[in-house]
């Protein structure tokens, strides 16, 4: 695709179920590329045995023309044989894609990791679009980038919330309406957190701050997986916080499971 145009290619990596979220990737896109790509993909490789791969939502047509309407010039959705067939390599990413959402989805970063650099190698990209939703996934494109040096730059995207503070998320869908109303307390912990870390002085405070924010949760019957502070680069544990850290949290409601995170700012 860079061959065939002249200018600047950018590529929204999705893997459909368009939302906001996602379309505010590609207006942002739109706004600085020549060529703008968005690929539709649900890969296999980033799902383990007993997620949702073959239920995920799927529609081609409706993202299409979602995508569409906000200028989206090419819509790449290619089938699991041509992004996968016949190959053995796969991109393992260390220490980045280790914690949270690495160590409770095993293998889930290796194939996040090998398809957004299929992605970006199939599409001929100079800019790539991520949102910070997903800050792990941010963080371990981040370092693929640099440690192979790949030419391709990166833009980092706030998280695109409902009326209600819920981010989107095409699992949303997934949610009861019971849990749909109740998924908001996610984002009003991590606000309430995000207030309270700021007087935090020493470890102690900052765990003590956590905690309750866990127990928040819970206590509503949230089946919490992790509820920490950590450097958004890193993505190792912090215990004083600081300018650019983020409390995450992935916490099951029923049987979907929802992450959000929010970045601290002094
Ligand atoms: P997905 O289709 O879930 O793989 O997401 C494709 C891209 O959209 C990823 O870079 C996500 O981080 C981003 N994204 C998903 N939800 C949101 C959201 N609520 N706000 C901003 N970006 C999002």
């Amino acid at each position: 695709m860079r061959a065939a145009s002249q200018g600047r290619v950018g590529l929204v990596p999705t893997m459909g179920a368009l939302h906001d979220g996602h379309l505010t990737l590609m207006r942002e896109a739109r706004k600085e590329c020549d060529l703008l790509v968005c690929s539709l993909f649900v890969n296999p490789t980033q799902f383990g045995p007993n997620e949702d791969f073959g239920k995920y939502p799927r529609d081609e047509t409706r993202d299409s023309e979602m995508a569409s309407s906000v200028g989206v010039d090419v819509l790449f959705a290619p089938n699991v044989d041509e992004v996968y067939g016949g190959n053995t390599t796969s991109v393992l990413v260390k220490g980045v894609s280790d914690l949270w959402e690495g160590a409770l989805r095993p293998g889930h970063f290796d194939g996040v990791a090998t398809v957004v650099c299929k992605l970006f190698n199939m599409v001929g990209a100079n800019v790539a679009y991520f949102g910070l939703k997903d800050l792990q996934q941010c963080a371990v494109v981040r370092r693929i980038v640099h440690d192979l040096n790949m030419r391709i730059e990166l833009r980092f995207s706030d998280t695109v919330r409902e009326s209600d503070g819920l981010a989107m998320s095409s699992r949303n869908a997934y949610l009861s309406s019971e849990d749909r109303s109740r998924a908001p307390l996610i984002y009003q912990t991590l606000s309430k957190c995000f207030d309270a870390l700021r007087q935090a002085k020493s470890p102690q405070e900052t765990l003590q701050i956590l905690h309750a924010g866990k127990t928040i949760l819970e206590d509503e019957e949230f089946a919490v997986d992790y509820f920490a502070l950590v450097d958004s680069n890193t993505m190792e544990p912090k215990d004083i916080p600081g300018t650019g850290d983020s409390i995450i949290v992935a916490a099951r409601l029923g049987k979907t499971r929802l992450i959000d995170n929010i970045q601290l700012v002094y």
